[in-house]
């Protein structure tokens, strides 16, 4: 296990082009020793160049890779002693599921009677004890992929372990289980686990540190609840959370946010910011309730749909241009034409120019 740190990293894959497109911009990252950590992003975002640049499968155009606070970033793959498993299964077709597991412990002449019971531990996590002898060609996808995943986790003296989409092919219904066995594995064994999604309930249901990408950049890095409560762009609270955060438009005037629905104080958490333009306030759906008409503290606006999801209910209703959700339980009333919502002043985000406004931290 290892602190890991990208130190001024940057790259791009195209270092002969004049004005080249960095897949990876310029950042900083330290990956805390027996933390888990969800890489996040959209297609394309960099994700994997991250993970890559750490295992040492890609070398940074610009920039260090420490660990354990030693430069690491001319060092081979294996020297790294990093445990990688991809999104599709990597295993030895000639090997049974037994071999497979313990080849990685061989090659490093760990003794048999370590390497049997490393064998059989991983096996048992992963549901695999009743295949250990069968050759592992003749496996599911999903099981072939179990043995890539094992033969990651077999070794106990990994600095860190990098999952990349490594559920892509499994059973719905497994994943979580995996996810959940993935969790034990860090507790037991303290791993330094990095685990590359696009999807936010995999990240949120994994790591303990969720870093969010775009672009080739680090938009956000935090706790679960630190993304849902307080997405420091507009983009978090888009990609985090479903429905994703409401967000409506709206300008300071006389110490009140005015928004075309109405107005509503200023919270008093939240400092005048000094760049006024282009704000919106920001708020998530299961924090916004339907009040009565006219209500203080309200905005106005139209419903215009609701859904229904058995054990919730969304309701979108519309002010003018902006759009908001809200998600009520499944009895919840539902008025029919006008409405008016209103939310906790302590749920409120406020944002200009897509940024979260200082003193709302
Ligand atoms: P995905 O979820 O689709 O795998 P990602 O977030 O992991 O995406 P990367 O695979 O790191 O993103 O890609 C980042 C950018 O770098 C993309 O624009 C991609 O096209 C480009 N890229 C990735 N690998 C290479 C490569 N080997 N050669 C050239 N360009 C590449």
């Amino acid at each position: 296990m290892a602190k890991i740190e990208l130190s001024n990293i940057a790259h791009t894959y195209e270092p002969t082009v004049e004005n080249p497109m960095y897949a990876l911009k310029k950042l900083n990252m330290v990956w805390e020793e027996g933390g888990t950590y969800a890489l996040l992003g959209p297609s394309g975002c960099g994700k994997t160049t991250m993970l890559n640049i750490i295992s040492g499968l890609v070398r940074p155009s610009q920039g260090q890779v420490l660990f354990d606070g030693v430069n690491f970033t001319e060092y081979s793959t294996p020297a790294r002693n990093i445990a990688q498993v991809f999104q599709f299964p990597v295993i030895y077709t000639l090997m049974t599921v037994e071999e497979n597991l313990d080849f990685p412990l061989k090659c490093r002449r760990v003794p048999e009677k370590e390497r049997k019971k490393r064998v059989r531990e991983v096996a048992e996590l992963l549901n695999l004890s009743d295949k250990l002898k069968r050759p592992a060609r003749k496996l599911a996808a999903d099981e072939k992929q179990l043995i890539s995943l094992g033969r990651g986790l077999v070794r106990s003296d990994v600095s860190a372990l990098l999952l990349d989409e490594p559920l892509t092919v499994i059973d719905p219904q497994l994943k979580f289980e995996i996810r959940r066995k993935l969790k034990t594995i860090n507790e037991r064994y303290g791993l330094t686990m990095v685990y590359v999604t696009h999807d936010q309930n995999e990240a949120m249901s994994f790591a303990d540190t969720i870093v969010v990408m775009n672009n080739g950049e680090v938009v956000q890095a935090g706790t679960p609840q630190e993304l849902y409560e307080k997405p420091e762009t507009t983009y978090v609270g888009y990609f985090i959370g479903s429905p994703s955060m409401n967000f409506i438009k709206c300008h300071l005037d006389s110490g009140r946010l005015s928004t075309a629905g109405g107005s509503i104080p200023l919270p008093s958490s939240v400092s005048v910011p000094e760049d006024r333009k282009n704000l919106k306030l920001g708020v998530r759906p299961r924090f916004v309730s339907f009040a009565d008409p006219g209500a203080q503290r309200a905005l106005k606006g139209r419903t215009e749909m609701v859904q229904e999801f058995g054990n919730y209910r969304i309701a979108t209703v519309r002010i003018e241009e902006d759009i908001v959700r809200l998600k009520l339980s499944p009895g919840a009333e539902i008025p029919a034409d006008d409405a008016w919502i209103s939310f906790p002043e302590s749920k409120i985000c406020l944002y200009a120019n897509d940024v979260l406004v200082n003193g709302n931290r």
